[in-house]
């Protein structure tokens, strides 16, 4: 029955792993990675964390089933994280939560549920570029996928006339895919002005915005790392969309913890469209996992674990900020002061703008890795690798 199954093609990314895995240079360094790492070069457990789990082991519970959208205080809280604590949507009743396994189920519900609302004429715009998982879960729903412009090799910011260009010939209805911040791969964002630009368009063409928060908390912290979502409320756009994931912001990436936001024109609207999303799940893995949302919640719910859980998220992403600061000083001092723009970046990622050629030659001569799109993890830079990654890049880049 399956001898005429064909391989399906492997993740570049897993692939590139795997060689680093094999390396045998001690020196080597893995800027491929797509998580954060600390200092140590290993995936945090954080303390907030910890103690919710050592509670909940202290008295451990039976495991029913969740409902199907999902712990309710999980989706409270996620609610008020993304939409502000006093939310006028929130107030009115016009936004419903639904836990998904990770960002990535937020996403895959959503794309099912809005291909059914939308029919054969169901299209998506994707930045270019995207993360590579967009194109696959929209196209495996069924979406036509277009591009809008985005990034500008040129400047290493954004094509703010290329992006509300591409914008204003869409058909209304198309849904368009932004993310909220930290955008992978390139770690440029809009600033505030060019948000407020790009919701006044998103509004006036009647598009439907969909933000994908994957990195809240990751750029200036949980508040104002959400501000699409709170510029589409404040001005009054009727239908928006936001998938987020707690992967990286409670270093919990195997525990699969996201959700799925739709904001309605009212209450009833809405409260119809939480049914949807709750048909969907049930098609697609019937409800979602308990640890992880116990986790989550426990933290969020509690004043005291919840500012502990600023306080640690501040701290990787000050990692972050001082490790990309260290780099652009240290290139600098070896004659490359062309790297500035990675402190204009946000989050996990760079574009770093080196060539496959490049990219080949740290591989080759120095043992770093790095995407052959020059994508690199500034959270796999630290103290010990900083020197070494520096020395390297300005050599690639003379
Ligand atoms: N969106 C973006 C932009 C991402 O980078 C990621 C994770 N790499 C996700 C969504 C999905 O996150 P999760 O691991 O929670 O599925």
């Amino acid at each position: 029955l399956f001898t005429h199954v064909e391989a399906a093609p492997g993740d570049p990314i897993l692939g590139l792993t795997e060689q680093f895995l094999a390396d045998p240079r001690p020196n080597k360094v893995n800027l491929g990675v797509g998580i954060y790492v600390d200092e140590q070069g290993k995936v945090p457990l954080l303390e907030c964390v910890r103690e919710v789990e050592t509670r909940l082991a202290r008295s451990p519970a039976p495991r029913s089933y969740l409902p199907i959208d999902g712990l309710p205080a999980y989706n409270r809280a996620t609610g008020k994280l993304l939409f502000g604590d006093d939310s006028p949507l929130l107030a009115a009743g016009r936004v419903v939560t639904a836990q998904t396994i990770g960002g990535s189920g937020a996403l895959r519900v959503a794309a099912d549920l809005l291909r059914q609302i939308f029919g054969a004429q169901a299209r998506i715009a994707i930045s270019n570029p995207s993360w590579g998982n967009h194109h696959v879960i929209f196209r495996s729903a069924g979406f036509e996928l277009l591009e809008y412009r985005y990034y500008d090799p040129a400047s290493k910011g954004i094509d703010e006339a290329g992006l509300l260009a591409d914008l204003e010939v869409l058909q209304p209805g198309t849904v368009v895919l932004l993310h909220g911040c930290c955008h992978n791969p390139t770690g440029v964002d809009l600033d505030a002005n060019q948000w407020h630009r790009v919701v006044a368009v998103l509004k006036e063409r009647r598009l439907l915005p969909f933000i994908d928060l994957a990195y809240q908390g990751f750029d200036r912290g949980t508040a104002r790392d959400a501000l699409a979502v709170r510029l589409l409320g404040e001005a009054g756009v009727e239908n928006f969309v936001v998938a987020n994931s707690y992967s990286k912001s409670f270093s919990l990436y195997g525990e699969r913890v996201g959700a799925l936001s739709f904001v309605g024109a009212d209450r009833d609207e809405a409260a119809r469209l939480l049914t949807r999303i709750k048909a969907t799940i049930r098609a697609n893995y019937s409800s979602p996992a308990t640890h992880g949302a116990l986790l989550v919640s426990g933290v969020l719910e509690s004043d005291d674990l919840r500012a502990r859980w600023e306080e640690e998220l501040g701290h990787m992403r000050g990692r972050i900020h001082a490790m990309r600061a260290a780099l652009v000083e240290k290139l600098a001092a070896r004659g490359a002061p062309q790297y500035g723009f990675f402190v204009r970046q946000a989050g996990m990622f760079s574009y770093s703008g080196l060539t496959k050629a490049q990219v080949d030659r740290l591989r080759e001569e120095y043992a770093i890795y790095a995407l052959t799109s020059g994508r690199i993890c500034i959270a796999a830079l630290n103290e010990a690798n900083l020197d070494y990654v520096a020395d390297a890049i300005a050599a690639v880049s003379r």
